[in-house]
């Protein structure tokens, strides 16, 4: 049976234990919600007072080109590119993951068309599980298309070798699911995509900064991911677009605002597209929040991908193994895959009243976040959760279950 003490051994030998101190995490909370919005990295106060006084309070409009206002989003994009297999000139970082999977989305039907214009593929293939903005955003668009696009959902992963057909124009997947945190094989799925013709698009919300991404090894096509989670790049902090390299040139997407025109301040009245990865951008960005992901990203330079998978698969592993000896009368459902292939850096568990016991965890400085239906979400962040983190959280539930000191009527807040 392991102990408390076992937890603090592995703490001891753990070399991302430093980078810990790099979060200002408050007091009596476990926070095992990076999965949602990342924790803030202590730099991000003098970073934030730096834009709002200096740059902006001093230096005014001069900061878009003394500070790099202006090239931020490009700058970001070489810094996150890294951490997802692209190279520094293929990402920025911009508007939200909605907004990005737009353009991406759209840009792919385009570049689709111009591949194989005598196909008429016209089917985009998703999952029912999707998280429901990037569903929305795909039937948004095809009915404002309104050529004949529609959408298949599919119901579990293993459809897709028998959805994906010669009338698939897009791809378009989550890589690790937002409420399972089930991860899918990136590589597997693109070639059988790119084999049936279709192009592959990648939303990586719950994988940029949690598991180790390589986007040109899997010959992906385009892909979007969120900065505020993983990333820790603050609340509503911009998101990413990646587009390769060999896709650039064709690249078109209909945001085409000034910030993706060949020379913006020529002020001219008919768009002509900027070369590369600019193209993706459209209009004038957040720079206080965008200045936020900086801090976040520098964090994760100071170690790698292979090395925050370690210790996340670990974390996820303890957490499991923990709950199932510790909490084995109570009724819990493992909803994430065992797998370390299929699994993010999430765990995900049911239970009959699982919106009850979240609150109750809350409250007692636990905090996870609940989804629809009954499942407890715990997301393990390597830089800065414990081993004994993971003790204490369980700790906490198996008292929580053993004594049901949970409140069946517990408010439903706004967000959950
Ligand atoms: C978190 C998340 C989003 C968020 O999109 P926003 O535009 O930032 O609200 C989108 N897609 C997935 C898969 C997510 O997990």
């Amino acid at each position: 049976m392991m102990l408390r003490s076992d937890c603090t051994a592995m703490d001891a030998g753990d070399p991302l234990r430093a980078l810990r101190d790099r979060f200002a995490l408050p007091s009596g909370v476990i926070y095992l919600d990076g999965n949602s919005l990342g924790a803030r990295p202590k730099s991000a106060l003098d970073r934030a007072r730096q834009v709002v006084e200096a740059e902006w309070g001093n230096d005014l409009i001069r900061s878009w080109n003394k500070a790099g206002w202006f090239d931020l989003p490009a700058r970001l994009g070489a810094k996150l590119a890294p951490l997802i297999g692209a190279k520094p000139d293929e990402v920025v970082v911009t508007d939200s993951t909605s907004v990005n999977l737009f353009k991406a989305l759209a840009a792919a039907l385009h570049r689709q068309e111009e591949l194989r214009p005598q196909d008429k593929r016209r089917v985009i293939v998703t999952e029912r599980a999707n998280f429901p903005t990037d569903v929305y955003i795909a039937q948004g668009l095809t009915s404002w298309l309104d050529r004949g696009y529609e959408i298949k959902l599919i119901d579990s992963h293993e459809q897709l070798p028998q959805a994906i057909d010669e009338t698939t124009a897009v791809v378009m997947l989550t890589h690790v699911n937002y409420r399972t945190g089930r991860m899918h094989d990136m590589r597997e799925v693109t070639a059988l995509a790119h084999a049936r013709g279709a192009l592959m698009l990648w939303d990586l919300a719950h994988s940029a900064g949690a598991v180790p991404v390589d986007l040109n090894g899997a010959d992906a096509d385009f892909a979007v991911g969120c900065t505020y989670k993983y990333l820790n790049g603050g609340p509503g902090a911009p998101a990413f677009i990646w587009v390769p390299a060999r896709h650039q040139e064709a690249f078109r997407q209909p945001l085409s605002g000034w910030w993706s025109h060949a020379s913006p301040f020529t002020m001219q009245s008919t768009f002509e597209p900027i070369e590369g990865i600019r193209r993706a951008l459209c209009g004038t960005q957040p720079i206080v929040s965008l200045a936020m992901v900086e801090c976040g990203l520098e964090i994760f330079m100071q170690t790698s991908m292979g090395a925050i998978r370690t210790k996340s698969l670990a974390l996820t592993d303890l957490f499991i193994e923990l709950v199932e000896t510790r909490c084995s009368r109570h009724p819990l459902e493992l909803v994430t895959p065992r797998d370390h292939a299929q699994r993010g850096s999430q765990v995900s568990i049911a239970h009959p009243h699982g919106y009850a016991v979240m609150q109750a965890l809350i409250e007692r400085g636990v905090i996870g976040d609940y989804r629809e239906p009954h499942i407890m979400r715990f997301g393990f962040t390597p830089l800065y959760t414990s081993f004994a983190d993971v003790w204490d959280a369980v700790d906490t539930l198996a008292d929580i279950l053993d004594r049901e000191q949970y409140d069946l009527h517990a408010k439903r807040d706004a967000v959950t």
